[in-house]
């Protein structure tokens, strides 16, 4: 089985997480303003081309600094109108960001891997068939709040090995790019 059996089109949806897949994950720490935000290598050109391909495109992103009061929803919302200024001057399109600023130990159903936002883009957008999304994410609670919504799920490998527990994850890839040349 290939992503290319899919034959993704318009009808398809594409939720990607935030940090580890379009941005570099800054390790025991979050991205606070726009000056630590680094997009990736070829994520501009990835989601330009996911554009063409999916119907809608939504970034699911667990914010717990939020939660802890390490920053505000307005600096997040500013980090985020930037992200989409830079997408949208490559050429892509993000159609709705959804975010978490629950705690960890909340165990809320709006943080991944609880499926509380996709419920949400469900609302917002009744047209999402999750038999026809796919959720691409860097960790295991990506992968879960995929599957726990009925999705196809995508793990970009970070530098830690991660196992597939429970048959959780259908694809892997080693980056965004990878992913977008085997569609
Ligand atoms: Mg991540």
């Amino acid at each position: 089985m290939s992503l290319k059996n899919y034959h993704i089109n318009k009808d398809w949806t594409l939720f990607l997480d935030r940090d580890g897949v379009i941005n570099e994950q800054i390790l025991g720490d979050y991205v606070k303003k726009w000056s630590e935000f680094k997009f990736k290598n070829d994520v501009l050109p990835s989601i330009k081309k996911l554009s063409t391909l999916f119907g809608r495109i939504f970034i699911v992103t667990n914010q717990q600094g939020i939660g802890k009061g390490i920053m505000t929803v307005d600096d997040l919302n500013k980090i985020h109108n930037k992200m989409v200024e830079e997408i949208e001057k490559a050429g892509g399109r993000i159609d709705k960001i959804y975010f978490s600023p629950k705690l960890e130990k909340e165990n809320s159903e709006m943080r991944k891997p609880n499926p509380g936002m996709a419920m949400k883009a469900k609302n917002d957008f009744p047209e999402i068939d999750f038999e026809r999304s796919i959720m691409l994410g860097d960790s295991m609670s990506d992968m879960q709040f995929g599957k726990n919504a009925g999705m196809k799920t995508v793990l970009i490998q970070g530098k830690n090995k991660i196992y597939n527990i429970s048959g959780l994850i259908d694809f892997r890839f080693k980056n965004i790019k990878e992913f977008v040349d085997a569609l």
